[in-house]
C-alpha cells in the first residue's frame, strides 16, 4: 500500500483542507505514515505571519535532506505560500515536485464531485462553507493567496453536515474568513443565518460553531439566529484587531471602536451566557502607546473568554507593507504582547474559576495523558478521567478545578443523544 503523509500549520482552514486531503488519499487506496517512510508528502503552509514562514522553510529545507536521501518520494506544496508565481516556487523549491493553491486538490488527482468524507470522523468536525476573502484589511496576505470569495450552496453544505452525522460526528464548526459574508455571491443570496437555520434541523446533529465573524458584516438577523436555534452554541468569534479608531482605520477594517463595542452589548444582551474570542495585532506601523492602551482598555472592559495576539509582522504585497514603515521595535512589539497575554491571563482566570463547583456538558473528543477531553458548547477545554469507552459520547462533568487555560472535573453521567 502507498503511503502518504501532510504536514500542516496555520489556521482551522488549513486542518480542514489537510483533512480532506488525507480521506482523498485513503479513498485512493494510500495509508498515512510519518515523513520517513511516506511516499508521499504534502506540506501545507502559512505565511499570515514571520513566524509561520519561517516554520515552513525549515520543513521545506529538511524535505531538500530527505529528497536527497529517498528522490523518490513525491513532494507536494499548499498552502498559502503558494501564490500564482508557480514558476518563481519551481526555481526557488526546485526539490518540491507539485505546487497547488490553498483549498485546491493537487494536480495529480483528478478534480472529483465526489465529497472526500472521512470513513469514521471525529465527533467534532469542520466544514468549509465559505472560500477566499474579499475584505483586504491592510497587513493581511490571505485574499492575495486564497482569491475572492466563493460560498458553497446550501444543500451541498447540509448534504455533507448530513452524511458526516451519519457516519458518527456531532459537532460541526463551519468555516470561512469572513463567515457573515456566507451567500452574497449566490443565485438566491442566501446568508449564515439561514444555512444555520437549515442545518439546525440536521437529526443527530448536537451542536454548531462557525468561524470567524466580521464586525462590519454581522447582521442582527444572525446575532437572534443564533439566539433562537438550539443547535448553534453560545459562542462567538469576533476579531477587533484594535482598539484605536485611528489604528483600525489604516488596517482597513471598516468599523470604529464604538460600533465594534454596541455590537458585543447587542451579542450579550440576545445571547446570554455567550462566550466571545476575538484577535489583536500589538505593533501595528506607528501605534503609539496611547493607542496601544486603547486596546488595553477596551479587553480590560469586554473582558473577552479568550484572546488571540499578535505582533505585526509585514508582509509582502499588502498595502501596510508598501505603504508603512515597520516602525515599532521588536523589544516594544513584544512587550506590547505580553501585556496582552498577561492581562488577558487575569480574565480567563476569573471567567473560568466562577465553573468551580458547576456541572457542564462536554461533547468527548478524544484522550491526550491518560485524560478524556471535551469541549462546553462556550468552548472551554475540559478534561477527566474514565476508564470507559467515552469517545464522542456527551457528558456532564463536575469541575473541580480550573485554570486561566482549562478545566478539569469528574464524570456525573453519560447521555449520548443530543444536548437538553
Ligand atoms: N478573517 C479573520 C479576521 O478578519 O480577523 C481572521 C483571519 S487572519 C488569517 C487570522 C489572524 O491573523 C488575524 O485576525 C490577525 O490578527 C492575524 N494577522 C493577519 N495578518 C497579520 C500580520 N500581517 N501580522 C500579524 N498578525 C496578522
Ligand atoms: Fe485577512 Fe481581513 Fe480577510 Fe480576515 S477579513 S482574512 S484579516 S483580509
Amino acid at each position: 500500500m502507498p503511503k502518504y503523509h501532510i504536514w500542516t500549520i496555520g489556521c482551522q482552514m488549513n486542518k480542514a483542507e489537510s483533512e480532506r486531503l488525507g480521506n482523498r488519499f485513503e479513498e485512493l487506496g494510500y495509508e498515512t505514515a510519518n515523513a520517513a517512510e511516506a511516499d508521499l508528502i504534502v506540506l501545507n503552509s502559512c505565511v499570515v505571519r514571520q513566524s509561520a514562514e519561517n516554520r515552513v522553510l525549515n520543513k521545506l529545507n529538511a524535505m531538500k535532506a530527505l529528497k536527497e536521501v529517498r528522490p523518490e518520494v513525491v513532494l507536494a506544496l499548499t498552502g498559502c505560500l503558494v501564490n500564482s508565481r508557480v514558476d518563481l516556487l519551481k526555481k526557488r523549491f526546485p526539490h518540491v515536485d507539485h505546487f497547488f493553491k490553498p483549498g485546491d486538490y493537487p494536480p495529480w488527482l483528478e478534480k472529483t464531485d465526489i465529497l472526500s468524507l472521512p470513513i469514521h470522523p471525529s465527533p467534532a468536525v469542520y466544514v468549509t462553507i465559505i472560500q477566499g476573502c474579499d475584505n483586504f484589511c491592510s497587513y493581511c496576505i490571505v485574499p492575495y493567496r486564497r482569491g475572492r470569495e466563493r460560498s458553497r450552496p446550501i444543500p451541498e453544505i447540509a448534504c455533507e453536515v448530513r452524511e458526516l452525522v451519519n457516519r458518527g460526528a456531532k459537532e460541526v464548526t463551519l468555516l470561512g474568513q469572513n463567515v457573515d459574508s456566507y451567500g452574497h455571491d449566490l443565485p438566491d443570496r442566501p446568508d449564515l443565518a439561514d444555512l444555520l437555520t437549515e442545518l439546525n434541523d440536521i437529526d443527530g446533529l448536537a451542536r454548531m460553531r462557525f468561524l470567524t465573524n466580521h464586525p462590519k458584516d454581522m447582521s442582527l438577523k444572525l446575532i437572534e439566529a443564533i439566539a433562537r436555534l438550539d443547535r448553534v452554541c453560545e459562542q462567538i468569534s469576533l476579531p477587533v484587531q484594535s482598539g484605536s479608531d485611528d489604528i483600525l482605520k489604516l488596517m482597513k477594517r471598516g468599523y470604529k471602536v464604538e460600533q465594534y463595542r454596541h455590537l458585543i452589548t447587542q451579542i450579550r444582551d440576545k445571547i446570554p451566557g455567550v462566550a466571545l474570542s476575538t484577535d489583536i495585532i500589538v505593533g501595528f506601523p506607528s501605534e503609539s502607546a496611547g493607542q496601544f492602551q486603547q486596546t488595553v482598555n477596551l479587553l480590560s472592559e469586554t473582558k473577552f473568554d479568550t484572546v488571540h495576539v499578535a505582533a505585526y509582522s509585514p508582509r509582502t504585497g499588502t498595502l501596510a507593507a508598501r505603504e508603512f514603515e515597520d516602525n515599532i521595535p521588536l523589544p516594544e512589539k513584544k512587550e506590547r504582547l505580553s501585556k496582552v497575554e498577561q492581562l488577558q491571563e487575569g480574565i480567563q482566570t476569573e471567567i473560568n474559576s466562577r465553573l468551580l463547583g458547576e456541572t457542564v456538558e462536554i461533547l468527548v473528543e478524544g484522550k491526550v495523558r491518560g485524560k478524556w477531553y471535551g469541549r462546553t458548547r462556550t468552548d472551554k477545554l475540559v478534561f477527566f478521567g474514565s476508564d470507559d469507552n467515552c469517545h464522542g459520547q456527551m457528558m456532564r462533568i463536575r469541575i473541580d478545578k480550573t485554570s486561566p487555560w482549562s478545566l478539569q472535573g469528574k464524570a456525573e453521567s453519560s447521555q449520548t443523544n443530543q444536548e437538553e
